[in-house]
């Protein structure tokens, strides 16, 4: 039999072990993050230091389901559950370059999903809104941004397609679901100055990354950057079941 120190021995071991181990994963994933930055976000021509640097520091693991943990840092998208996908992070960093970011910025996102882009852009800006259909995606995203402590995203559920009028207008705004058009009430809440990235096409088919610039004059210019897939943005909330 083994007496009582012994025992209180094995377990205070047993706890000192645990913790090794999850800080090793911890160092392990920060590692993968690095890499993944140098050949994948740097490596393909992102330049914009805010943005290298959020993507050196928010943890693409936690926003990924728990079997998919091990593929966090590879640059691909990955299921997060309703037929929605967490975006590959190349074009997470691309769409956040693209908006030019700034400080003082308060950006509107469409397509919360796994919370991602939004926490990307709150590492950078000073209030992120998010709009996420889907309600389930909605709460777990709210759960990770408060386990993560970012109280500068604000979350709501509904169809983004109308934007968040409350607090518009916004220095620029991300959609991050296909759209067969731009929406006219999302350009209405960008300001005079701002930007707006949004993957337009045919669903399920190749769609266009196109980056709108409002100019101070209230004109629209609007540019092509490269193809992408992403999925559609749903018009009602029955779409997701079916
Ligand atoms: N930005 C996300 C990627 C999300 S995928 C991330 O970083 O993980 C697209 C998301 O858009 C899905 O979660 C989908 O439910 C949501 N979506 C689709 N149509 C929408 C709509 N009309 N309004 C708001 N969100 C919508």
């Amino acid at each position: 039999m083994m007496n009582k120190r012994a025992v209180y021995i094995l377990i205070l071991l047993f706890i000192i072990s645990l913790f090794y181990t999850s800080s090793a994963t911890e160092l392990d994933f920060k590692r993968l993050r690095e890499k993944l930055v140098t050949k994948y976000i740097i490596g393909q021509g992102i330049k914009n230091r805010d943005v290298v640097n959020s993507m050196l520091t928010v943890p693409r693991e936690v926003f990924v389901p728990n079997k998919y943990r091990s593929q966090a840092y590879e640059d691909k998208p990955l299921p997060i559950g309703y037929g929605q996908t967490i975006s590959q992070p190349y074009i997470v960093a691309l769409m956040t370059e693209l908006l030019e970011p700034k400080k003082e910025d308060k950006v509107l996102e469409i397509g919360t999903g796994s919370g991602f882009q939004a926490a990307i852009l709150a590492q950078i800006v000073k209030e992120v809104y998010t709009v996420e259909i889907i309600e389930p995606l909605a709460v777990q995203a709210e759960e990770r941004f408060k386990k993560l402590g970012y109280n500068n995203i604000h979350l709501k559920i509904g169809d983004g397609y109308f934007g968040w009028e409350k607090y518009a207008p916004y220095d620029s705004i991300i959609v991050t679901a296909a759209a067969e058009h731009i929406p006219p009430p999302l350009l209405k809440q960008l300001k005079r100055g701002g930007r707006m990235c949004i993957p337009v096409g045919i669903p399920y088919f190749t769609q266009i990354l196109k980056l709108v610039h409002k100019r101070e004059n209230g004109s629209i210019v609007v540019k092509d950057i490269i193809p992408v897939l992403f999925v559609p943005l749903l018009r009602n909330r029955l779409n997701y079941e079916n």
